[in-house]
């Protein structure tokens, strides 16, 4: 028995309360999915204090229906700036999705990290409460415990593909990131072209203070989130950004559109590769 989709409308409208923001009511429906969702389960990396306050990250694994061979593995991280909501409902509304269709993720492991900043969640502040950017923080020897916990995931499953999902307050369409090997661009532009059905793309020539084509940046800040710097064989990577200022849920919807795209897309490759 599937638990009763929860209400992204209403969940986005306890987001915008003036009083903290409640990562156990966000992540209410994940939960609920994985005690009745014989797909999903839930479980916490660990524990950290900020001041008298205890926290911790949560994670949610997604086994989809077998594909043939070893499950491919997906890392899908949201919610490290802890000002951008949309990635968090979306990754909610995601798994909530696979839950009731779960062939779209055949073959696949999906491993969720949905708030991955639960102080700046709470605050509604970019930064965590120890006033980091924690998206700046990868390996160097970081001593911020959200950071320390997701390295030691990013290291422990060894990705086949890592997805981050943000938002800019100063971009007026979707764009992104790709690092890795040239198949993130592969991926990216399906997906971007997919959630296109919601929001415009970024077309402008520089983003962010990068160059673009097409709404695709190569490259981008160092100490982003990431796979090991020695890591082989590469991951893919993308970092999928949605306009801010544009509506939740036209938000929530384009991340989805491009979370399910990028499932399809990475298979098919993954089919055609060993015949290559
Ligand atoms: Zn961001």
């Amino acid at each position: 028995m599937i638990a009763t989709p929860p209400d992204i409308p209403r969940l986005a409208t306890e987001l915008q309360r003036p009083q903290r923001r409640s990562v156990a009511a966000v992540l209410a429906p994940l939960r609920e999915l994985s005690q009745t969702s014989t797909y999903c389960l839930g479980n916490s990396l660990g524990d950290f204090r900020y001041g008298t306050n205890s926290y911790s990250l949560a994670r949610f694994i997604f086994n989809g229906p077998p594909g043939g061979g070893d499950p491919i593995r997906l890392g899908v991280f949201a919610g490290i700036h802890g000002d951008e909501p949309a990635g968090v409902l979306a990754l909610v509304r995601f798994l909530r999705d696979l839950a009731q269709t779960p062939e779209l993720a055949a073959g696949y492991r999906i491993f969720a990290y949905p708030i991955c900043n639960p102080t700046g969640f709470e605050d509604n502040t970019r930064q965590s409460r120890q006033g980091k950017d924690l998206n700046r923080e990868f390996w160097q020897a970081s001593e911020e415990p959200e950071v320390y916990l997701l390295e030691q995931e990013l290291w422990t499953h060894e990705f086949h593909g890592i997805i981050s999902l943000h938002s800019d307050d100063t971009s007026e369409g979707l764009y992104g990131f790709v690092n890795g090997p040239d198949l993130s661009k592969d991926l990216l532009e399906p997906s971007l072209w997919a959630a296109e059905r919601f929001l415009h793309r970024n077309t402008r020539l520089m983003i962010d203070g990068f160059r673009a084509r097409r709404g695709l940046i190569d490259g981008g800040y160092s100490g982003i989130l990431s796979p090991p710097p020695e890591a082989k064989p590469v991951p893919f990577q993308l970092t999928f950004e949605t306009p801010a200022h544009a509506p939740l849920h036209l938000q929530v919807e384009a991340d989805v559109a491009a979370l399910r795209c990028i499932l399809a897309e990475y298979r098919t490759i993954m089919s055609i590769a060993p015949n290559i």
